[in-house]
């Protein structure tokens, strides 16, 4: 009796159970589908990217005696779509069974669930085998509060697994968290490490890719391909991360500059979200390297902190609010993108400099996706929906079950606040202070008013002030609207006027 069990591009993981030993009844499927592609216009570097590992993923099962069934995207048998591939597999193959992992996107659990409840034979999900957490269990931990503060499920998660502890329930160090060591600028030095992956050549996949008729936008980068495509490649590069750049991880983890692209950030996403890596061992890597005095401990928490931390806490706020999580829009904001997000041609150096790289890299590291374009996003009121598709389609690890809280939730508050207890915006003040962008921009940043004063300014305090109401009880903000009612009417009418004319003209800032 034949069973048929589906890999989605983003379960490339050789360690689930699944895998442990061939079995001659047992065919495993994968499809490169347009359904999968066309959903949100991708950065073409991720559409390569999942494609070329799920292609390495189905040599090394066949490689270890697994029967495989791929589905290229050129190939006359595929029907493009998940339901109707796996309609002609079964046939196919004669399977009396299928299964499927847990997808993590909303989109394709619900499509996988009808699908399987409508079929005439036995078919079931399993566990994908990858994070910490279950689905529901963020919601279980937080029931009953109005505020679920990540901290809070740091702790636990701290506790639970027994990471950086000196003892049960007493955190290394004394203290549970170091972000207040993690928030320097970075002054040139150290510097940057050189990019430690290797390159790969996906000319001939990206022909097959535009001959399909797949739409795309971004950099190539054809022969300086360099997402690992595999474990190994991923744990070489897990391993290169904590040797080259961990040890200043924590230091710079918030700084910005256009000098350098990746800074210490680790680039691992795309390998955990595609599950080639999985969460503990990055974790349990990251601890040993403290324990043997290779990483301080306040990089090792702070970058810990971001995985057992916030990776898991958002999928939970995903599960918890899914459907309808991406129609929020608490500001009503509906301005469309600019024009300028698909080319970085910006008179704004630090929103050229991080579209830029976006578009270059399908990389930003998080201060540039919240405290630069999402910011920005914020302040001039763009359609949140919009800012979820661009994230989602731009960035090599953008899968909605982490994208779409990150952008909606915490980027753009469109959620009025579960996951942020305020929003996450500033003046140049901020970006001036964590950067060198500022300083040989086109614009001033000090000015509010004028042709030449940085749009950020104006559009901060016209921000507050349009959103006083639903703002200004927040205790978190006393300051921010203390300082608003001290601003002369005049002052602030001209900000506003300012702001104005900044949305008004957008597309040329
Ligand atoms: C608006 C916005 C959109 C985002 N969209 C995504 C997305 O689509 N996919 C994604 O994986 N991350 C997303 N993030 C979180 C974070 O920016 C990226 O995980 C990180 O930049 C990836 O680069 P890195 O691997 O070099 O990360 P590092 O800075 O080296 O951090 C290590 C790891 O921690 C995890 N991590 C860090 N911050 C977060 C976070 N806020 N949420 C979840 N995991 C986190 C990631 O797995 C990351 O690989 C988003 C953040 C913002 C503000
Ligand atoms: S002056 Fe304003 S627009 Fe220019 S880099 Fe600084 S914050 Fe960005």
């Amino acid at each position: 009796m034949t069973t048929l069990r589906l890999v989605l591009g983003d379960q490339l993981n050789p360690q689930h159970s699944w895998f442990r030993s061939p079995d001659p009844q047992v065919v495993y499927v994968l499809m490169e589908v347009r359904q999968e592609t066309d959903y949100v216009l991708h950065h073409a570097q991720k559409i390569i990217a999942i494609f070329a590992a799920m292609r390495d993923f189905a040599r090394q099962l066949e490689a270890a005696g697994h029967r495989v069934h791929y589905l290229r995207i050129d190939d006359p048998a595929n029907q493009q779509s998940l339901p109707a591939n796996l309609d002609g597999l079964i046939a196919r193959h004669g399977a009396r069974a299928f299964e499927y992992q847990a997808p993590d996107e909303w989109r394709l659990d619900r499509q996988l669930a009808e699908y399987a409840s409508q079929l005439p034979i036995p078919a079931w999900m399993v566990e994908s085998e990858h994070f910490y957490t279950r689905r529901d269990e963020a919601a279980q931990l937080f029931a009953g509060r109005s505020q679920w503060l990540m901290e809070h499920f740091y702790r636990q998660m701290r506790s639970r697994h027994g990471v950086l502890l000196a003892a049960p329930g007493k955190p290394l160090g004394g203290q549970w968290n170091f972000d207040h060591d993690n928030r320097k600028p970075w002054p040139g030095l150290p510097r940057e490490p050189a990019d430690w992956r290797g390159t790969h050549d996906h000319s001939a996949l990206w022909q097959a890719i535009l001959q399909a008729g797949v739409a795309s936008f971004g950099e190539l980068a054809a022969a300086q391909f360099r997402w690992p495509l595999n474990r190994a490649e991923a744990l070489q590069q897990l391993d290169d991360f904590i040797s080259e750049a961990l040890p200043h991880f924590g230091d710079f983890q918030d700084a910005l500059t256009y000098r350098a692209w990746r800074l210490f950030h680790s680039l691992l996403s795309f390998a955990l979200n595609t599950k080639m890596l999985n969460p503990r061992e990055v974790v349990a890597r990251v601890e040993a390297a403290h324990a043997a005095g290779q990483v301080p401990l306040a990089a090792a928490e702070g970058f810990i902190r971001q995985i057992l931390g916030w990776r898991e806490y958002v999928r939970g706020v995903y599960w918890a609010h899914m459907p309808g999580y991406a129609e929020h829009n608490a500001f009503n904001h509906q301005r469309p993108l600019p024009g300028w997000f698909w080319s970085g041609q910006t008179k704004m150096r630090c929103l050229a400099h991080a579209i830029g790289q976006s578009l270059d890299h399908a990389y930003a590291h998080h201060i540039q996706r919240l405290m630069v374009i999402g910011n920005f996003a914020l302040l001039a009121g763009l359609d949140p929906a919009a800012v979820h598709r661009w994230y989602l389609g731009v960035y090599i690890d953008a899968f909605e079950w982490v994208e779409l809280p990150n952008t909606v939730g915490m980027s753009q508050f469109a959620d009025g606040g579960k996951l942020a207890t305020k929003p996450y915006v500033s003046s140049a003040a901020y970006i001036d202070r964590m950067s060198d962008y500022c300083k040989g921009c086109h614009y001033d940043r000090k000015a509010r008013v004028g042709e030449r004063a940085c749009p950020f300014n104006a559009l901060y305090w016209d921000f507050f002030a349009r959103h006083r109401e639903r703002l200004g009880a927040n205790p978190r903000l006393g300051m921010v609207y203390r300082q608003l009612a001290k601003m002369a009417p005049a002052a602030l009418a001209e900000v506003q006027t300012r702001a104005d004319q900044l949305r008004a003209d957008i597309e040329s800032l």
